[in-house]
């Protein structure tokens, strides 16, 4: 028989191979995130997509910082040998859509203070002016609203993360977005941070890779790190 001498160029996605370590914790948002994030998470804005570039400009953030750290200060990084790239992972069978950094990464009592208070200092302008205007949408565009914009898409969100520094634990982070997270420790987490999307029913086109393909070009251009989709370079 005929070898076939090209490489298989099949997808190649990320598993979720990490596994939770003992009970979890739940604990409850800040009163003003709560509020934050469901009218993030209801809201009719149509441009739904830009939750990508939130997340990639997350991940860049992130590996910033580790590359900062090892450049001052490499004892205390653990991991000084995890290539700094930024893999997504899109399944249309699972409806998922995972992206996953090697950057800082987060401790839990992080996870708690970046993840489940609301992470800037406009959330009391937001609240005010989505308050006295009726067309929401216009405000959360105008506003961002970084990681949150996950729940637009996503029914529920799941975030491995372990800190770069050394002696870290890993962690999952989970939430729906209605009012609570749950915490805990978890094996099996590289360096960096993993965020998984389960995605809702109106938000499936962002399990297509074509789809994703398209958004993480229009926006990652000025991203100083490699992107891959599905295992192949964008
Ligand atoms: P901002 O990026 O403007 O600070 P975000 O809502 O996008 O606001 O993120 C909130 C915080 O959560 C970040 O400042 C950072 O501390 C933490 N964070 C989010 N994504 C990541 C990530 N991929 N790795 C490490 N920390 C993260
Ligand atoms: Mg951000």
């Amino acid at each position: 028989p005929e070898q076939n001498t090209t490489l298989d160029k099949g997808d190649e996605k990320i598993l979720e191979t990490e596994k939770v370590v003992g009970l979890s914790e739940k604990l409850t948002f800040q009163t003003e995130t709560q509020k934050i994030l469901h009218i993030v998470a209801e809201s009719l804005y149509t441009e739904k997509e830009v939750f990508i570039r939130e997340l990639i400009s997350n991940a860049s953030d992130a590996i910033e910082k580790v590359r900062h750290l090892q450049l001052t200060d490499a004892s205390k990084v653990e991991d000084n040998v995890t290539p700094f790239e930024i893999k997504i992972s899109c399944d249309e069978d699972k409806k998922t859509l995972i992206i996953q950094d090697t950057g800082i990464g987060m401790t839990k009592e992080e996870m708690i203070k970046n993840l489940g208070n609301i992470g800037y200092s406009g959330s009391g302008e937001f609240l005010k002016q989505i308050g006295e205007n009726p067309d929401k949408a216009s405000i959360i565009g105008q506003f961002g609203v970084g990681f949150y914009s996950c729940f637009m898409v996503g029914h529920t969100i799941k975030i491995y993360s372990k800190s770069a520094t050394s002696g870290s634990k890993g962690y999952l982070w989970e939430s729906d977005g209605a009012g609570s997270y749950n915490i805990s420790e978890a094996s099996g987490v590289g360096r960096g941070t993993k965020i998984i999307i389960h995605l809702k029913p109106n938000a499936y086109e962002y399990s297509k890779k074509a789809t994703v393909e398209a958004i993480i070009k229009k926006y990652s251009n000025f991203v100083g790190f490699p992107i891959t989709l599905n295992g192949h370079a964008v």
